[in-house]
């Protein structure tokens, strides 16, 4: 055992307060963070080659992993490599982020007959890794540029895989980002702790190495309506994500230190950048000896309690009306954060908050989960005279993200939404109801996950491939009578 477990091992067992003696980050476990060859091999050569590859099955991008896992524990990194990309447009950061154990790992065979999953996530990242450093990652050439042009709007990982397949191919590829950096949620939501940013700022550098022009600060809706847009490409793929966060209405939400979960992490990601950020730097985002509190259960109220761990808050508690086993999280995340010395209130909601000008605690209610839903989730019910107080300087909320209405935005009334605000897509040609108008990612899916987003990215390339080569032959018919 390392010197640096032996010391996370220690340092796991004290309590959160003692925990404020932390005096450098790299004193948390960040997950993966050392993954040695022998420890590739060693992991790889425990895959059994089972006949039915489960694991890829439950991968959304079909991942080839039982031959790559073979080729590692062979020692035969390059074509490992190789086979992993061919299905992954960023397996770095799939291996880094994914909830695996609600994917491959969590249904590889090993793991169901209880003897610990393959670390599939890891090996995938110590491939890609790899390749990266020994310079085996290599912009795409092009050898015949094609005259058609599809712009793209969102530069998440929906946006950037179809930006690439499309590439590859040869058509020439716009993605506009209201933002100042390409990269999404990968870049401002999703912590560094989890997603180094160099591991982004790399990816989109390799795609404008090969030739896909990136236009930031561009808002479709501000800087131009969609159909302006569709004018300039001959097709368009919309990539925007969701990011209108749920709101909680009860008493006291005006008041001052209660912020939606994307201010605090986006304030987070951009110190981290280096970025000044004047809400950070005069301490009003900044956790540091705080009573933080995270309302809410999903991954994105982990990233915010282990973000404010991070920034050494007083304390940190994470309130969820549901209990653990019902917890939308995942669990590895929940471990995780309790590791760090989060405390989770279960079964409670937060009532009002308290404070006068600034927050200064919630009135929680606790609750029961009573009959199942249509969803078959035990409903949460308040239970009676049950409230009680709990201190805050800093409330953050977390309750999830609703799309926003794109079609308002964009000028484009016409636009098909669902009754969620989703945007509604032909499921086979991932068409809108608009011609040469696609759609992937988040903003058909609602919030989901980064592997389903490049998913998305890289079907919405090869039916954009088929809608633009169905119109060139038409255009030739033409010129040829
Ligand atoms: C805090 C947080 C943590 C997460 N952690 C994980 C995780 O650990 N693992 C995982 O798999 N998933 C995670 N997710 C989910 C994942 O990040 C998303 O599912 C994924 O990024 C969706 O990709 P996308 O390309 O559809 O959208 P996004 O990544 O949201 O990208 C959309 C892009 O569109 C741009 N845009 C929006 N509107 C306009 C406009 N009008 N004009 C121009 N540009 C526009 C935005 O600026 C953005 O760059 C997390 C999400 C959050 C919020
Ligand atoms: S992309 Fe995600 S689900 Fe697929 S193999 Fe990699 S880590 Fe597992």
């Amino acid at each position: 055992m390392t010197k640096k477990m032996l010391q996370f091992i220690n340092l796991s067992k004290q309590t959160p307060k003692k925990r404020d003696t932390f005096k450098r980050k790299d004193d948390f476990h960040e997950i993966y963070n050392e993954y040695i060859n022998e420890k590739a091999k060693e992991q790889s050569s425990r895959c059994s080659q089972c006949g039915v590859p489960f694991c890829q099955i439950h991968c959304p991008l079909s991942n080839n992993i039982p031959d790559w896992l073979k080729l590692t524990a062979e020692g035969r990194l390059k074509e490992a490599y190789e086979i992993s990309q061919s299905t992954n447009n960023m397996p770095e950061v799939c291996g880094r982020i994914c909830p695996q154990d609600r994917l491959c790992e969590g249904n590889c065979v090993i793991e169901q007959s209880g003897h610990g999953t393959v670390t599939i996530g890891s090996i995938e990242k110590y491939i890609t890794d790899t390749a990266w450093e020994k310079g085996w990652v290599k912009p795409h050439v092009i050898k015949k540029e094609i005259k058609q042009s599809v712009g793209i709007i969102g530069a998440g990982p929906a946006g950037m895989a179809c930006a690439e397949e499309l590439r590859k191919s040869g058509y020439q590829i716009t993605v506009y980002d209201k933002y100042d950096r390409p990269g999404g949620l990968l870049i401002y939501g999703i912590p560094n702790f989890k997603l180094e940013k160099s591991i982004v700022e790399r990816r989109t550098n390799l795609l404008k190495d090969s030739g896909i022009k990136f236009i930031q600060n561009f808002e479709v809706g501000k800087n131009c309506s969609l159909k302006e847009l569709k004018k300039k490409h001959d097709a368009v793929l919309i990539a925007t994500g969701v990011y209108k966060a749920r709101e909680i209405d009860i008493l006291g939400n005006q008041l001052k230190n209660i912020f939606p979960a994307m201010q605090f992490l986006t304030a987070s990601n951009r110190k981290g950048l280096g970025d000044k950020v004047k809400l950070f730097d005069d301490g009003t985002l900044n956790a540091e000896g705080k009573n933080v509190v995270v309302i809410g259960g999903g991954d994105t109220a982990m990233d915010c309690v282990r973000t404010a761990v991070r920034q050494k808050a007083k304390s940190v508690k994470c309130l969820y009306r549901r209990d653990r086993e019902n917890m939308p999280g995942s669990v590895r995340e929940v471990s995780n954060a309790e590791e760090e010395g989060v405390e989770f209130v279960w079964l409670t909601s937060p009532n009002k908050f308290l404070g006068e000008e600034k927050v200064s605690g919630i009135e929680v209610n606790k609750m029961q989960l009573g009959e199942a839903d249509s969803s078959g989730r035990r409903k949460p019910e308040i239970k009676l005279n049950s409230d009680f107080k709990i201190k805050a300087d800093i409330v953050i909320k977390s309750l999830g993200f609703n799309p926003e209405n794109i079609p308002k935005l964009f000028k484009a009334e016409e636009l098909s939404v669902s009754r969620w605000g989703t945007i509604k897509i032909d499921l086979q040609t991932m068409q809108t109801n608009l011609d040469g108008i696609f759609a992937a990612g988040d903003i058909v899916r609602g919030a989901s996950l980064v592997v389903w987003a490049i998913r998305d990215g890289r079907d919405a390339a090869s039916q954009i491939q088929k809608y633009l080569q169905k119109n060139q032959k038409k255009i030739n018919e033409e010129e040829a009578a």
